[in-house]
């Protein structure tokens, strides 16, 4: 009903102003309002089929571009998502193995998200060290942080990392249906949108930089690659031991393509130099 839509769209835009303020300097929390008022409106879905346009599906549509570029060397950090919030709420998706079919865990204590974040995040790493990318991965080993802020939480030594002028991302796995909505990249909203995430987006598809109201990670200069929902082909093609590196290898593969590109990109006619 309008009569308590209202007040719970104030509610929820005062408490992002709030929390942007507190966890951030001044100056960035009035660079959000600004990014907030400039932002497009989102962009009509790709149509490639000549089919009538589908309906935009809620909550996946990209409304920002990756335009901010970096020298080919940028240091780029990969983190596993949920590494530190296990046992505690946000911990990641079971997955459908092991939430619908009842299969055992991968690992006793983590959830399968986590578990094949960490493998993704790790095969990432080796394959764009291969590739000559200036590439780090980092796990905090403690499986659970109570306090976001602790200095070797993920977010804490992702968004050092982004404050110093580096791309950080964050490897997750969406739920399963009818919970989870697909692969795609949630972009980190401090600085500009980058061209590694519109690259990234370009491969995997992209998130409203918003979605649920702008997560914790992008916030704090963190992007979120959702590589695709724990489920079907996907989860098979993980778990079945005869497979697990064949589908790792090419998860690997269009994530280090995709970054390559990213970096690649400069204006045209220039070089990709300016950071
Ligand atoms: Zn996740």
């Amino acid at each position: 009903m309008g009569r308590t839509a209202l007040p719970l769209r104030l509610l929820l835009l005062a408490s992002l102003v709030l929390t942007s303020g507190a966890s951030q300097s001044p100056a960035r929390a009035s660079g959000l309002l600004d990014l907030l008022n400039s932002i497009a409106p989102p962009a009509a879905p790709a149509n490639q089929s000549g089919l009538p346009p589908l309906p935009a599906q809620p909550g996946r549509s990209k409304n920002w571009v990756g335009t901010r570029i970096h020298p080919p060397g940028l240091p780029l950090l990969v983190m596993a998502g949920h590494a530190d919030s296990q046992r505690i709420r946000g911990s990641g998706t079971p997955g459908a193995a092991v939430g619908l079919g009842g299969a055992a865990p991968m690992e006793a204590g983590i959830t399968d998200e986590l578990y094949w974040n960490l493998q993704t995040a790790q095969r990432v790493v080796e394959l764009g060290r291969q590739r000559g990318l200036n590439i780090q991965y980092y796990d905090p080993g403690l499986r659970t942080i109570l306090d976001q802020n602790d200095p070797r939480s993920n977010w804490s030594v992702g968004a050092n990392h982004a404050a110093q002028g580096g791309y950080a991302v964050e490897i997750h796995y969406d739920a399963y249906s009818p919970h989870g909505i697909g692969p795609g990249i949630i972009p980190s909203v401090l600085n500009g949108f980058s061209s590694l995430d519109e690259a990234l987006a370009n491969e995997f598809g992209g998130y409203p930089y918003d979605h649920r109201g702008m997560l914790g990670a992008p916030r704090r200069g963190i992007s979120m690659l959702e590589i695709g929902q724990l489920e079907g082909r996907l989860e098979n093609g993980l778990r079945d031991p005869s497979r697990r590196d064949q589908t790792l290898n090419a998860i690997a593969e269009r994530v280090v393509n995709a970054l390559q590109k990213g970096l690649a990109h400069g204006p045209v006619g220039g070089t990709a130099l300016r950071q």
